[in-house]
């Protein structure tokens, strides 16, 4: 079962996660403080995650298989990732934690034309992860925006 998880640091005026949430399972009681999450309410739509400006909503399935959960973040950079791909996956830190697998791409003509990757990870790991490392590829793209 995918569950949302936020880990927001922003105490900033910020609420685009609110906004996007059409089952109210999020609140942000007010612009300065950080979301509550209400998990009974979340249909699993995935909206949050890619409305969220600051990368800090994720939907995580910690019984995707025995031994792998698989996260879902925003990733805004071509060509679009393969399904199978492994790519070094990486903390808040920009730190490598792991290498994940690549099992799910969302295209960027759902929810805000953000593109979502769903990535494969060891279950044990599945909470440090934030995202994944890009290829070289990517990088040069990123550059030439
Ligand atoms: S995944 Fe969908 S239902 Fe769940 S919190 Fe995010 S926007 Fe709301
Ligand atoms: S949209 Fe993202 S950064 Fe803004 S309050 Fe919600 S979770 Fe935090």
């Amino acid at each position: 079962m995918r569950i949302i998880f936020i880990d927001c640091p922003q105490e900033i005026p910020c609420n685009p996660c609110q906004s996007a949430c059409a089952a109210g399972a999020i609140q942000v009681p007010s612009l300065t403080e950080r979301p509550r999450i209400l998990p009974e309410k979340c249909v699993a739509c995935g909206n949050c995650v890619a409305a969220c400006p600051g990368q800090a909503c994720f939907l995580i399935d910690e019984e995707y298989s025995e031994t792998e959960a698989t996260i879902e973040f925003p990733f805004e950079f071509l060509p679009v990732p393969e399904q199978g791909e492994l790519r070094e996956a990486r903390d808040n830190e920009g730190q490598t934690v792991c290498l994940g697998r690549v099992v799910e791409v969302l295209p960027r003509n759902r929810w805000h034309g953000t593109m979502v990757v769903r990535l494969a990870v060891p279950k044990e790991l599945v909470r440090q992860v934030r995202g994944m490392a890009r290829t070289a590829a990517e990088a040069q793209e990123e550059g030439g925006m």
